[in-house]
């Protein structure tokens, strides 16, 4: 099996890319962001545990998405990897991701790291906000707060990557979505 990361901020365009990257590759897309969604939506215990932390903007704890992407590895099969997005977002969770990886004798094959500017991150989660009606991308002191915690708590699992000689950057902007698809999946075909 073959874990790649999509990296970048909120707003990169992980998600808007994940689909055609999975398809492209058979790779099952696993967006921790989604699931939680999932959760709130199915109105269950973690649901209402992550749902406040999450309109906040704040990360909800390692354990729970460490959790949920343990059972996914666990019971999803008939793929040829898996295309994490969202996760790792904190150093302790890309320690445990390597945990979880080595105890099944494998390893991150790639982080595929989706830049853009602040600015831009502000601008695309407006336009999204009118279309998917997120909580968390309703008021720009969340989205705000989201930002900061990226650059505190995320953007340091560059160095982790680097320094684990598997990081590699692509731009997320400018251009249509489709130019930056096309731009994301040549990065891609050079290191899958
Ligand atoms: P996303 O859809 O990736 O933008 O995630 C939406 C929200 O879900 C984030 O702002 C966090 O509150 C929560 N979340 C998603 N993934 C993680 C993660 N790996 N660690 C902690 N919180 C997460």
């Amino acid at each position: 099996m073959k874990y790649y990361i999509l990296f970048g901020p909120p707003g990169a365009g992980k998600g808007t890319h994940a689909g055609a990257i999975a398809q492209k590759y058979n790779l099952k897309h696993l967006s921790t962001g989604e699931l939680l969604r999932a959760e709130i939506a199915a109105g269950t215990e973690l649901g209402l545990k992550a749902k406040d932390l999450i309109s906040a903007g704040s990360l909800v704890p390692d354990e729970v998405v460490e959790g949920m992407i343990e059972n996914a590895f666990e019971s999803i099969k008939g793929v040829d990897g898996f295309l994490l997005d969202g996760f790792p977002r904190t150093l302790p969770q890309a320690e445990a991701l390597d945990a979880i990886l080595s105890k099944r004798g494998e390893k991150v094959n790639g982080v595929i790291s989706i830049m853009i500017p602040d600015s831009l991150v502000f601008e695309r989660i407006a336009g999204r906000a009118k279309i998917e009606g997120r909580a968390d991308d309703a008021s720009p002191e969340v989205i705000a707060h989201r930002i900061q915690t990226y650059h505190n708590q995320t953007e340091p699992l560059k160095e982790y990557y680097r320094a684990a000689g598997n990081y590699y950057e692509v731009n997320g902007y400018p251009g249509t979505i489709e130019e930056n698809r096309n731009r994301v999946l040549a990065l891609v075909e050079t290191i899958i």
